[in-house]
């Protein structure tokens, strides 16, 4: 009997101390977990919001700013109300990962060797997200989650046209 109560002693000292040892390291970093939960509670997961964005003939987006919130599903719609072709002026929207550079991003995607201009598949790592090249009287669109909080930057990637054709997308 004596050996057990030892035994039974010895496990619960042990048990203790690992106890103190979890509330050591949970101690530690109580900021991080409460930062967390708020992000959590922002994050508007499930939320489908829609865009529509329109592009012409004259080398313009209807917006220059399209702000959503992190995690919403972003429908967005481009539609080309002009008439000319996708060959003379064609139109996309293409969403730059932040830090990706929009000028060089521009310069680099007018080399594209694709039908209609479309994104160069080894720019594509620069990229959160794309809708095909259309022209006039087309439409299309694509479905993408928000990405984390901040100010991205979207244009159109067709040769020439992301000076005139350009804007924010700003995540809250
Ligand atoms: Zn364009």
């Amino acid at each position: 009997m004596k050996h057990i109560s030892l035994f039974l002693f010895a496990v619960m000292v042990f048990m203790s101390c690992s106890d103190l040892n979890n509330k050591t390291t949970s101690n530690s970093e109580p900021t991080v977990s409460s930062d967390l939960n708020e992000e959590k509670q922002d994050v508007a997961t499930g939320e489908v919001i829609d865009i529509l964005l329109q592009s012409d003939d004259k080398m313009k987006f209807d917006l220059s700013e399209i702000k959503v919130k992190e995690g919403q599903t972003v429908k967005l719609t481009l539609k080309h109300i002009g008439t000319m072709p996708v060959s003379a002026m064609g139109h996309n929207f293409v969403l730059l990962k932040q830090g990706v550079d929009l000028t060089a991003f521009g310069n680099a995607s007018a080399q594209s060797k694709a039908p209609d201009y479309d994104i160069p598949t080894e720019l594509l790592n620069d990229v959160i997200a794309h809708t095909k090249m259309i022209g006039g009287g087309e439409s299309v669109s694509i479905e993408f989650v928000a990405p984390a909080k901040g100010t991205y930057q979207f244009l159109c990637s067709f040769p020439g046209h992301y000076g005139m054709m350009k804007g924010l997308f700003i995540v809250e």
